[in-house]
């Protein structure tokens, strides 16, 4: 697949944006007669759309749906809904629809180079930490390598830069799977399964498929979390290589073939000689930050793919060790008046909200946003117990108002009835009266930020710049 020949090749690049123009450029690059559609007309497509055609890319705005003559591939962002007129049009016409990751897939190789294998991550949440610790374990272990896809390099510049890698962590998101065929990974991990997205897929079954689609072809290993059915039900749905194995994570004991925990130590009982009867000790539970309980399973399934990969049990701990979390993921801020602040900006849907909540004894809670459709009741009755208090804010806090006056009727809420931006100042201040000293006061709004702020970034940042006020002035 990799030996196309592009040369003359009517390519059609669906979406102006971050996939959409490196690949028209590659694509280009290579020789093809390169179009790019976009819905939108904007200020900034007029700009992109002038420095494309420039180089002789040609651009059509304000018409994403008309198939141009002659196409014989399309190669779509990966945002685009499939039921778009143009992937119909494409049907009945007979042409593939690549996503940027099926192209950075086919462009493996070109140079004549061997390839590096993908070690790929899905799942609903915890995606970029667990490519971040993968890329630090393989780190430690001597190989070359990076966090691509969603995150760090491009999948595209990976596959087609100058750098020689031994192996990529890569992170893929649903919709990047579903557009995404031919894909085959040496080993990938699904790391869980909760509603997401589904306006886009459709229904929870599709979203799943697609998920799902990260295991197929897989050489070495399919990693799936023994918490999660879903995903141990995708391995088995899954057509593999002969001989590659079912891997599972646990944060309890593992079984044969599974990585787990024991008393405080990582282990596997997957990738060692006797797997009745051994087990292989890779790290402590404390060389994991922040050792949150998600964030441990987080590691097993890094851990569980580096294993895969040959790599040893001390590079597991070593890469563990140098890895920093990205900011705003369970991020420490301070500590005041004996109650820590985490900033947990990134929990943007209920699951990764649970999860946070799970990790700490006595909470006050800043939650609201925009729930995307979201529902609270399943998560406000997990942790009522652990609730000091709550403070809400954002756009669709009734939804989270109403969930604890059903569920959690004696824990004190304080309703901000405010989307300014300066209601972060207010929220801290709030949460901080309600705190005892030895709580955390966790912002993991299990909503997602546009309502209030730019994005989720912005949110974590107005946070912890209210901690840090309040710390000035308490000097
Ligand atoms: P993604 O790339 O999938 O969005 P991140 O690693 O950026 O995932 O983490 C996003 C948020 O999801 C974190 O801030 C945390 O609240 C939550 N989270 C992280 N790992 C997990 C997990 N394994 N299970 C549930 N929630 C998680």
């Amino acid at each position: 697949m990799s030996n196309v020949d592009w040369q003359g090749k009517h390519v059609t690049v669906a979406g102006l944006g971050v996939s959409g123009i490196p690949a028209a450029r590659a694509l280009h690059g290579l020789g093809a007669v390169v179009t790019v559609v976009n819905d939108g007309a904007d200020e900034r497509s007029r700009a992109q759309a002038a420095e494309l055609e420039a180089q002789g890319i040609a651009v059509r705005l304000g018409d994403g749906d008309t198939l141009p003559e002659s196409t014989e591939l399309i190669v779509t962002a990966p945002g685009w809904k499939p039921g778009k007129p143009l992937f119909a049009a494409a049907a009945e016409a007979g042409v593939p629809v690549w996503g940027d990751v099926e192209l950075a897939w086919r462009l493996r190789g070109r140079d004549g180079r061997e390839p590096a294998p993908w070690l790929a991550v899905t799942g609903t949440n915890g995606k970029t930490t667990t490519v971040r610790m993968l890329a630090a374990i393989l780190e430690a272990a001597g190989l070359r390598t990076a966090a691509v896809g969603n995150i760090g390099v491009s999948l595209l510049d990976a596959v087609l830069g100058e750098e020689t890698y031994d192996v990529l962590a890569v992170e893929l998101s649903s919709y990047q799977l579903h557009w995404a065929p031919s894909l085959r990974a040496h080993s990938a991990a699904v790391l869980n399964l909760a509603p997401d997205h589904l306006d886009w897929h459709g229904s929870m079954a599709a979203y799943a498929a697609d998920k799902g689609r990260i295991y197929e072809g897989n050489r070495v290993a399919c990693v799936y979390n023994a918490a999660d059915p879903a995903t141990e039900d995708l391995v088995r749905e899954a057509d593999v290589e002969e001989g590659c194995r079912a891997i599972g994570f646990t944060l309890g004991t593992p079984g044969p073939s599974q990585l787990g925990v024991v008393d405080g130590i990582l282990v596997d009982r997957a990738f060692v000689r006797n797997r009745q009867k051994q087990a292989q000790e890779l790290a402590e539970v404390a060389d994991v930050r922040p050792p949150a309980p998600h964030n441990i399973a987080n590691a097993l399934a890094a851990a569980a793919l580096a294993r895969a990969f040959g790599v040893e049990p001390a590079a597991v701990r070593d890469g563990l060790r140098d890895f920093r979390p990205d900011p705003h993921r369970i991020e420490h801020v301070a500590d005041l008046a004996g109650v820590a602040y985490v900033d947990d900006s990134k929990a943007t849907n209920t699951h990764a909200a649970e999860a946070s909540l799970a990790a700490y004894d006595s909470i006050v809670w800043i939650a609201g946003g925009l729930a995307k459709g979201a529902t609270f009741d399943e998560l406000v009755t997990g942790c009522a117990k652990r609730l000091r208090g709550v403070v809400l804010m954002g756009a669709d806090r009734a939804l989270i108002r109403e969930a604890l006056a059903r569920h959690a009727p004696e824990v004190p809420v304080v309703d901000l009835d405010r989307t300014d931006t300066g209601a972060m100042s207010e929220a801290v201040r709030e949460a901080a009266r309600l705190a005892r000293p030895g709580d955390t006061v966790l912002m993991a709004p299990a909503c997602a930020s546009m309502d209030m702020f730019v994005n989720y970034n912005k949110r974590g940042e107005a946070f912890a710049d209210a901690v840090r006020a309040r710390a000035a002035e308490s000097v």
